[in-house]
């Protein structure tokens, strides 16, 4: 694993990728590498190494996206109880109405439930585990959670939920990237499933935890 200085032959910013988010600094570089050399000083860590340094970034890289976005729907979450507490129509506050809060309740519960599943699994890694496993369902819930949670507040906050006046339509295009970066959505199942079936079989076998 090694840097590159942007400013070195053969590094070329080809272009600024489009894309629904726009919170990312800087934004998404597509980035040729044409026979690019750097000096020994570049590399970081050992030489041979940097698959497995990439791979250790994975997990808390993936807590940290949970992190970001969780904020953005707990932001989106205050904004509709704001609009739904203050907002009367058919003789009470909308909030005070069955179904609204219905849909505030789910709101909490998805927070409740990511920011649990966030902890849980800072634990893992805390603890010195790989927590792939752990990374993975996070990831999955709460980049799932983190949308339900912002389509919810703009259902809430009516007309203006979709109006340039609150930044909840933002808020749904940032969050909507997230069920595809860091992985999709399908391949976390998929390897949360293989590792669950994994580790059944060699539990019934030999009463070891493979996680
Ligand atoms: C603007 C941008 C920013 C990005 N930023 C990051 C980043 O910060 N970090 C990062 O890690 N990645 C990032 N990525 C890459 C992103 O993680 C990948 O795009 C993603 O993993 C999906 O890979 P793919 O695009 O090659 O989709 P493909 O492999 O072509 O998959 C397409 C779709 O097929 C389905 N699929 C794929 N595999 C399976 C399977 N095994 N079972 C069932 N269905 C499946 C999924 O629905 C998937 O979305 C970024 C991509 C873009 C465009």
């Amino acid at each position: 694993m090694f840097l590159v200085p942007a400013d070195a032959a053969g590094f070329q910013l080809k272009r600024h990728v489009p894309s629904l988010d726009s919170g990312f600094i800087g934004g998404h570089g597509e980035i040729e590498f044409a026979g690019v050399r750097v000096d020994d000083d570049a590399v970081l860590g050992e030489v041979g190494k940097g698959f497995a340094y990439a791979q250790v970034r994975l997990g808390p890289a993936r807590l940290t996206h949970c992190m970001r976005w969780l904020g953005l729907a707990r932001r989106a979450h205050d904004l509709s109880l704001d609009y739904v507490g203050a907002r009367t129509a058919f003789g009470s506050r909308v909030g005070e109405l069955g179904l609204a809060q219905q849909l505030i309740a789910d709101n909490e519960i998805d927070l409740a439930a990511s920011r649990a599943l966030v902890r849980e699994a800072a634990w893992v890694l805390d603890s010195g585990g790989s927590g792939r496993h752990e990374t993975s369902i996070v990831k999955t819930f709460v980049a799932e959670a983190v949308g339900r949670v912002v389509d919810r507040s703009v259902q809430l906050c009516g007309a203006t939920g979709v109006s340039g006046d609150l930044p909840l339509g933002a808020y749904l295009r940032e969050v909507r990237a997230f069920r595809i970066y860091d992985g999709p959505s399908e391949t976390h199942r998929w390897s949360i499933a293989k590792r669950a079936l994994r580790n059944h079989r060699r539990s019934d076998a030999e009463g070891e935890d493979v996680r």
